[in-house]
């Protein structure tokens, strides 16, 4: 067969809609750039066959973008381990996979002009392919440049501090970050017995072997993180957020949210959602559906089963229908006002939708620049994950976020959610967090305008990929 002339970039992309979906509108970013006619395979190791929302992912791919799915790997390597985190089982699935990566990525180099090996957060063992094959590795961080900061100082931090970082009585110091108390850290920072910190140390001491690492996020959002990570001189840094979906194909005709949004007043409803993975115990779940009750507003919520595990749906939804886990008469009640939709909604054209007056979020980071390209203000409601740091973020540097109270017994009470929800939809506060939001929307269109900074840092990137052709 013959070579295809066009510079074509491999992304090797782990488990996760939160990971899958930001890498292929970057995929697209690349293929739409200009003229430079960029062509892009996604390669994903997977654990299990693929879901309903995955598989609707995989017909949405443009022209120009393929999709790989690596047949499930065995879960072998679990045998033997307890309290295993998810950042184990997908750096772990990561390194079964590579040989079945290594034979995809040999066909490509047959068929096409392979110029950059790009990998995701937990992928960097991946990397391993592409020196064998002498592609130049690149890293796409989904998450903001405050994580990857930490990502990037996690060998000195672990040397540095004995103990758990929990535990510690005073703030960290990342360079370019804000001070960051231990119990905000991510998840695999918070038992540093668990395998997860083992496997994520491990993943991390490999970001410098990057020739570049593409971040997800913008000047104004985080001004010093972005700069002195470029100070930091290598891996170079590429800012080119906020990338998001755009959800131009949902209309009131094929979409059930839309036509009901349509019918609610302007800036009146609450979208209420924990992304793809989020769980909440049966428990907080009631509370969470009198609180909505309770604050009288309108709300949307995305309603998946309960579980004692927060990310307890990243592997696989329950086949129960989540509604049945409601308190008793409550849909009655809440009829008119408040939409249920089980396990999954299609979350850019709510955000988009003008009804939509405020967004109560686990805070993943897509949800996050979704709800600010939008310039919809936040209810932080941190599960799993380094949400808690990026919550941290919202509320108290940025501003734009309301934070409910945790009780004593770890859980949020039906008043206080009830109460955090009207200040949000309409409170004086509220009214302050909103008017931020619209701030940081006005500058998210800006950086992505032609003389934009991320717009520019995508086109430093393609052109020198696309100089690569002709090496
Ligand atoms: N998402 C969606 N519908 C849902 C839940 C999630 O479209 O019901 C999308 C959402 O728009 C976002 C992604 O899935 O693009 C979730 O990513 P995020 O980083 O917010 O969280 P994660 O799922 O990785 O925890």
């Amino acid at each position: 067969m013959e070579k295809q002339e066009l510079p074509h970039v491999a992304l090797f992309v782990t488990t996760g809609m939160g990971h899958w979906i930001p890498v292929l509108e970057f995929a697209k970013s690349l293929n739409s750039f200009e003229n430079h006619n960029f062509t892009c395979t996604l390669i994903a190791p997977t654990y299990a066959p693929l879901s309903k929302n995955e598989e609707s992912f995989l017909e949405s791919l443009p022209n120009g973008i393929d999709f790989i799915a690596l047949p499930p790997a065995t879960s072998d390597y679990l045998h033997g381990l307890v309290n295993v985190k998810g950042e184990t089982r997908v750096v772990l699935n990561v390194r079964s996979s590579l040989s079945a990566f290594r034979d995809v990525v040999r066909e490509l180099m047959g068929t096409k002009t392979l110029v950059a090996l790009v990998v995701d957060l937990f992928g960097t063992d991946a990397f391993d392919v592409a020196m064998e094959f002498n592609i130049p590795p690149y890293i796409f961080f989904p998450p903001n440049a405050m994580n990857l900061s930490l990502f990037l100082h996690m060998q000195e931090l672990d040397k540095k501090v004995s103990g758990q970082y929990k535990d510690l009585t005073t703030p960290i110091e990342i360079p370019g970050c804000f001070p960051i108390y231990g119990k905000d850290l991510a998840d695999p920072f918070q038992d540093r017995k668990n395998d997860s910190y083992k496997w994520l140390l491990h993943t991390a001491s490999k970001y410098k072997l990057a020739e570049g690492i593409i971040v997800n996020t913008f000047q104004d959002l985080e001004p010093v993180a972005i700069k002195t990570l470029q100070e930091l001189g290598n891996p170079q840094i590429y800012p080119i957020g906020p990338l998001t979906q755009n959800g131009l194909n949902y209309s009131s005709e094929n979409c059930e949210c839309v036509r009901w949004l349509n019918e609610q007043p302007l800036g009146s409803v609450l979208y209420v959602s924990f992304g793809s993975g989020g769980a909440l115990t049966h428990k907080q779940m009631n509370e969470l559906a009198m609180g909505l009750e309770l604050s009288n507003q309108r709300f949307l919520w995305v309603i998946k089963c309960p579980s004692n595990v927060p990310s307890g749906s990243y592997f696989g939804l329950s086949n129960q229908d989540p509604k049945a886990f409601l308190p008793n008469g409550f849909l009655d009640r809440v009829k008119g006002r408040g939409l249920l939709v089980s396990n999954w909604a299609p979350q850019v054209p709510i955000l988009n939708h003008g009804s939509i007056g405020g967004f109560l979020t686990h805070c993943g980071w897509n949800s996050t620049l979704e709800s600010m390209v939008n310039g919809i203000p936040l209810i932080v409601w941190p599960l799993y994950a380094e949400q808690r740091l990026n919550a941290v973020m919202l509320t108290q540097e940025l501003k734009v976020a309301l934070r409910p109270k945790v009780g004593e017994n770890g859980l949020v009470k039906a008043d206080v959610i009830a109460n955090t929800v009207k200040n949000l939809i309409v409170g004086e506060e509220g009214k302050q967090v909103r008017n931020r939001m619209r701030d940081i929307k006005v500058a998210a269109e800006r950086v992505l305008r032609p003389d934009g900074s991320s717009r520019k840092s995508l086109a430093n990137l393609v052109s020198l990929w696309s100089s690569k052709m002709s090496m």
